[in-house]
């Protein structure tokens, strides 16, 4: 054995060694730390202090106060209907607006459209109430919405059965002081802050946006989402407070430190990372405050303002009370002494942590594609993307196929290409971006969950759009555009 081979050899052992090591380590299920290797901001911190449970009542109190924001009532009275509310949500954004020397840019957002629904198929001037607060990157928007209008149709006859089109009733009282007065007053509360703290923008652009024609079938949302698309903005996540303010259920069992976080199928997508990201903001801003991360697009045949963005393909969560009350949902009873606004600003508190979380970080890498690396038998698997936009560097995350969060961060420098010395046929390997300020994206994932009966032929590299990036592997495949359907969005989604 000549010289020159002996350290070879060795050095071979030693990559062996560290393999199984590694190896190991990542088939062992651990109790996942949720934070998974995120950190405190204090200029977030600071923000987050600065949440009033005080003004978020206020607001809710005039919203609640004009007895019905149903989306067909009365648009001229300044005491009732979803006139009065949008143009007191108007003057109240552009109040901070002017606190902040114009800071906001606050519009309404508002289009014709018929209710398909309805017997009538009437059309209504949908409007939605929008403020920006733009960003280094005007073109990278974060989505912080709730829906104003409201609905009395839960009603029922004195037999127990549910009136017809009560849906459309415009007459009878709907309050919603918790459906969905707490979720826009936490949102106009965030909006308040996010200009005061934040007044020169984050790097992406924050939109709050208060929506109409929710309780019709998510006009409004479904209207601003495709608004947004059709303009190639690039929606970076998409979130609705909606119910954020009930503590007590028709049973009387009460919950006032837990808020359900719902982020869709499928395991490797942006709306389940987002869901983890969720989850781990909770546990640092708002660790008193538990977040029940559900991994589902809503509530069992429930939907709300986040689900257009999601069937669009964005990132996005529905952030709901832990416990609703039935008894009173939809109906003349969705009253103000209710809502527990130290619970409604617990909520704001962790929207802030997420949303200027990642406003402050840079996008996600773009373009990941997770191989098998054929000269090490398959064993290892070469990880490769394109740079983001300010990102100085760049950390690999895995998981087991059933666990419910990351459990190894591990840096990997500001490069572009890194070996995972272990297959990932049993696990899921995530890739995110850190900002020169400490800041860490959502993660993009590998690989792609794909069924089993999906046509293989070419060995063809499935690309995604930069409006999302992402979640996709390399992987021998047919049709790239059955792939991306079949893989990239779940079923149904
Ligand atoms: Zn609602």
């Amino acid at each position: 054995m000549s010289t020159t081979k002996l350290p070879r050899y060795l050095c071979a052992a030693a990559i062996t060694t560290f393999a199984v090591a590694i190896s190991a380590a990542a088939q062992t299920p651990v109790n996942a730390d949720a934070t998974i290797g995120l950190k405190r901001d204090p200029t977030i911190v600071a923000a987050l202090r600065d949440i009033s449970a005080d003004s978020i009542r206020v607001t809710d109190t005039f919203l609640a106060g004009l007895g019905s924001r149903h989306t067909l009532g009365d648009t001229l009275s300044s005491t009732r209907g979803p006139g009065a509310a949008r143009r007191y949500l108007f003057a109240k954004l552009n109040k901070y607006s002017q606190a902040c020397g114009g800071c906001l840019r606050v519009a309404y957002q508002a289009e014709l459209v018929k209710i398909r629904e309805h017997p009538d198929t009437p059309t209504v001037n949908m409007v939605n109430v929008v403020a920006w607060l733009p960003g280094r990157d005007t073109g990278r928007v974060i989505v912080m919405g709730g829906h104003y209008d409201t609905c009395a149709c839960n009603r029922t006859d004195a037999n127990g059965k549910p009136i017809p089109f009560s849906r459309y009733d415009t007459a009878t009282n709907s309050p919603g002081a918790d459906d969905d007065g707490s979720g826009t007053s936490a949102v106009v509360e965030l909006a308040r802050v996010f200009s005061k703290h934040f007044p020169k923008g984050l790097d992406a652009t924050v939109i709050f946006a208060l929506y109409s024609g929710e309780e019709e079938n998510l006009y409004g949302s479904r209207q601003f989402a495709k608004w947004l698309h059709d303009r190639q903005y690039r929606v970076a996540a998409a979130f609705t407070d909606d119910m954020v303010g009930n503590v007590q259920s028709g049973n009387g069992t009460i919950d006032s430190t837990t808020v359900r976080v719902y982020g869709a199928d499928p395991e490797n997508g942006q709306s389940r990372d987002l869901a983890r990201y969720a989850w781990a903001m909770g546990k640092l801003y708002t660790p008193r405050f538990t977040v029940l991360p559900v991994f589902r697009l809503d509530r069992v045949s429930r939907g709300g303002d986040h689900s257009p963005f999601v069937a669009l393909g964005d990132p996005g969560l529905r952030f709901s009370e832990k416990l609703e009350n039935y008894t009173r949902q939809h109906l003349p009873a969705d009253v103000l002494q209710w809502v527990n606004f130290g619970y409604v600003a617990n909520v704001a508190r962790l929207n802030a942590a997420v949303v200027a979380s990642i406003a402050a970080a840079p996008p996600p890498p773009q373009n990941f594609f997770g191989r098998r690396q054929s000269a090490t038998g398959g064993n290892d698997w070469e990880l490769t993307w394109t740079a983001a936009p300010g990102a100085v560097g760049y950390e690999v995350l895995y998981k087991s196929t059933f666990a419910p969060t990351w459990e190894k961060v591990i840096p990997a420098g500001n490069v572009r290409k890194f070996t995972l010395p272990f297959q990932l046929d049993d696990g899921m390997a995530g890739l995110r971006s850190i900002g020169a300020n400490g800041s860490r994206s959502i993660a993009v994932a590998v690989p792609p969950v794909c069924p089993p009966n999906l046509p293989l032929s070419a060995t063809t590299p499935v690309r995604t759009d930069s409006a999302s990036p992402g979640a996709t592997a390399a992987i021998d495949v047919l049709a790239p555009s059955t792939l991306r359907t079949a893989c990239v969005r779940a079923p149904g989604q």
